[in-house]
């Protein structure tokens, strides 16, 4: 077997502004897994968040004995080997997780969404981000966005009025808020959900630090839309805890270490009656169609990732006007564009 992995800087068509950040250029690792003739690729997107960079995903890959992936069909003993690594590099696990899936999709002929037992057709709409910016940008993105049906929109800074007022001064189609746990009191994040719900929002994700379970759980008796867990969502350990104070959550291959625990994470999440997003950081084809191979099995997607990039190397699973179109190749259906 056979790892190589290279640093990518993606590209973003627009500056991304979300409450904690703002970035042009994204930084990801690709890798390459060749075993008995077969190439399967992989993705880590390292986020700051949590502590993530691309020197911690290379660090991580090169104290990975090759000899634990000999079989790929291992792919929860594969797992456990990645854990005993490292209790973090969340995203460089998904990467070895990723390529390892599409491996096996690739040696059995399996596109891995039938392998997952999903039907494509089911996959819901996908939101198109719009990040924070001045009034005069949202407008203009909003107006690109013009063939995505529903949008999602980041706030969380103290323009939130203005910028929801500005996409709706262009469109009223339904609208779902990300604060990326911008709001620090329960009093302020009850009053702007209050305001929201008069603006066809769907749901609020993380409104709140992820550490503060305890305002989410006061703001949740006092709100009618559903809120949703992102950074909350550390594993699925921490499902039935946060069942206990949001409506559902957001997986996220990259966040949460690869395909085989987000699978897991959907039926624990399924298990404590919570709604499922599918989300993605900014990532090439192959991160967003290793994610929208689950995407049938969820409530709402969020998968836009490759979309906000000028310069995707890959080519995968397409987007065409929110509609995730995967095909039917074996394994993840990626292909480099040379
Ligand atoms: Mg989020």
């Amino acid at each position: 077997m056979k790892l190589d992995y290279r640093r990518y800087d993606l590209k973003l068509k627009h500056t991304f502004t979300i409450s904690r950040s703002s970035r042009d250029i994204v930084p990801v690792v690709l890798l390459e897994l060749e075993k008995d003739g077969i190439t399967a690729y992989g993705e880590a997107s390292p986020n700051a968040r949590y502590n993530e960079t691309p020197e911690t995903v290379e660090t991580f890959f090169s104290l990975i004995d090759l000899e634990k992936l000999s079989d790929p069909f291992k792919i929860e003993r594969i797992n456990d080997y990645l854990d005993s690594i490292s209790d973090h590099n969340a995203s460089a696990k998904a990467a070895i997780d990723i390529a390892i899936h599409d491996w096996v999709g690739k040696r059995t002929g399996m596109p891995l969404y039938r392998y997952f037992g999903g039907e494509k057709e089911k996959a819901p709409i996908t939101t198109f981000t719009i990040g924070i910016d001045s009034p005069e940008i949202i407008v203009k993105k909003t107006r690109e966005a013009v063939e995505y049906p529903v949008l999602k929109i980041k706030v969380g800074l103290p323009n939130d009025e203005e910028i929801i007022k500005a996409v709706r001064s262009v469109t009223d189609k339904p609208l779902r808020v990300d604060a990326n746990e911008g709001w620090k009191s329960k009093e302020e994040a009850l009053e702007r959900i209050n305001w929201l719900s008069t603006q066809n929002v769907e749901f609020i994700e993380q409104p709140m630090p992820a550490a503060q379970i305890d305002d989410v759980r006061w703001l949740r008796e006092r709100v009618k839309m559903p809120i949703i867990a992102d950074e909350a969502v550390s594993s699925m350990y921490a499902i039935p805890e946060l069942a206990t104070a949001y409506d559902g959550i957001n997986i996220k291959v990259q966040k949460n270490g690869g395909l085989l625990k987000a699978r897991k994470m959907i039926y624990a999440a399924r298990v404590n009656r919570m709604k499922i997003m599918l989300g993605c950081m900014i990532e090439t084809s192959v991160g967003i169609t290793a994610a929208a191979q689950l995407s049938p099995l969820v409530d709402w997607n969020d998968l836009d990732g490759n979309v906000l990039i000028s310069n995707d190397p890959f080519r995968g699973a397409q987007n065409k006007s929110g509609h995730i179109v995967l095909n039917d190749d074996p394994g993840l259906g990626v292909t480099p564009i040379s």
